[in-house]
């Protein structure tokens, strides 16, 4: 029996991995859940998985948890994720909260020297250098989550990293593939959360759109898999069955494909070494075509900047994805318009100095720095 902590229950990788959980009862137990403020799906979520502990960072609803179950320990407050993990006793933590706020919890967990399923990626984007330190350091392991670093992850299992020559990172596109950038400009949130293959949350549904998602997910393999980025690229495949692939030095490509469905890396992350039943995966590829396509950088200019931000290294990583978050904020508040996204965030950039983190003091300094400075940008754009 493995125990189980998930940060994010209530999003959209917290509920796919409550589904893994549901159908493994005998292997899984949910000791803890973490969210935000989505009270009502986590009281849903306690009474069918009863954990120990759970985490919420709204102190009213904590203590509606209470009166409601009294044998549970609740944390409270902005520090509530980190004390949900540093007193629940895991196997496994699933940090599947969005954006900086799982910052300080994932590294809460790599201290505890668990198994950490990440699916978080601003952690690795901002801290990716410091976060594979700690884990290092308390002999903890990574196993990644995202659907393209977990086919990656599983295609180098057996061989050796020095034998890879390139690693190429699949993309969907998302919803505006193939429109030219004039169109891009009246998109409205509804559009860009119409994602054609994959249904998750509303910022990756954004950053898929931007193809700022793969831009990330670049810094993210980078870090993970310690390549140079002139050694990871980027094939748009919009039926998104093939996860990504490893190129080794004969020639051989090595890629892992399934139907996109969230579960698999995740009951992977969790099951490693082992490898379990899901009979929910219907792979049927009779009568289908699977097409590749180059990206196109000049419609899609985040994905560009996400990799100038990446190569120069230092604070660029931290300040793009701070300004991304607050962009995508605004955006989906209808405050500015899609293209705004992209230019809100090579503005942060150029205001930016890089200079290297040393300590995750140091990534959330900056990390305050990029959303004052992307506040400003929003506010000259707004249109209210
Ligand atoms: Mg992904």
């Amino acid at each position: 029996m493995k125990d189980i902590v998930v940060l994010g229950s209530t999003g959209s990788i917290g509920a796919n991995t409550l589904d893994v959980v549901r159908r493994h009862p005998h292997r899984l137990r949910i000791v803890g859940l973490g969210t935000g403020r989505n009270l009502a799906l986590l009281q849903a979520q306690v009474r069918e998985f009863t954990p120990t502990f759970v985490a919420i960072r709204d102190t009213a609803s904590a203590r509606a948890l209470h009166l409601e179950f009294p044998g549970l320990t609740v944390f409270a407050g902005e520090s509530a994720a980190v004390d949900l993990v540093i007193n629940s006793p895991a196997d496994v933590v699933v940090a599947a909260t969005s954006g900086m706020a799982g910052l300080r919890a994932v590294f809460a967990t790599a201290e505890q020297g668990v198994r950490l399923a990440l699916a978080n990626k601003e952690a690795l984007v901002a801290a990716g250098p410091l976060l594979l330190k700690a884990v290092r350091r308390h002999g903890g392991e990574l196993v990644p989550v995202d659907s393209e670093h977990s086919a990656i992850w599983q295609a180098l299992r057996g061989w050796h990293a020095s034998d890879v020559k390139r690693l190429i990172l699949t993309a969907s596109g998302g919803p505006f593939l193939g429109k030219p950038r004039s169109l891009l400009a009246a998109q409205t949130a509804g559009d860009a959360l119409q994602h054609p293959t994959w249904r998750m949350g509303r910022k990756i549904s954004v950053d898929s759109a931007t193809l700022m998602n793969k831009g990330l997910e670049i810094i993210e393999a980078h870090h993970l898999f310690g390549l140079p980025y002139e050694h990871i690229e980027v094939l748009v495949h919009p039926e998104s069955i093939v996860h990504s692939i490893v190129e080794y030095v004969d020639g051989s490509q090595l890629a892992q494909c399934s139907r996109p469905d969230m579960r698999i890396p995740i009951q992977l992350a969790l099951s490693y070494p082992e490898r379990w039943p899901a009979e929910y995966v219907l792979n049927n590829w009779q009568g289908t075509t699977w097409s590749f396509l180059p990206p196109d950088l000049e419609t899609f200019r985040c994905l560009g900047l996400a990799i100038a931000a990446g190569r120069t290294g230092g604070s660029h990583p931290i300040v793009l994805n701070a300004s991304n978050e607050l962009a995508v904020d605004a955006f989906l508040a209808g405050r500015v318009p899609f293209l705004a996204i992209e230019a809100i965030v090579e503005e942060a950039l150029s205001a930016n100095l890089p200079s290297p983190p040393q300590t995750v003091l140091d990534v959330l300094e900056v990390d305050t720095w990029a959303r004052n400075q992307a506040q400003a940008i929003i506010r000259q754009k707004a249109v209210y």
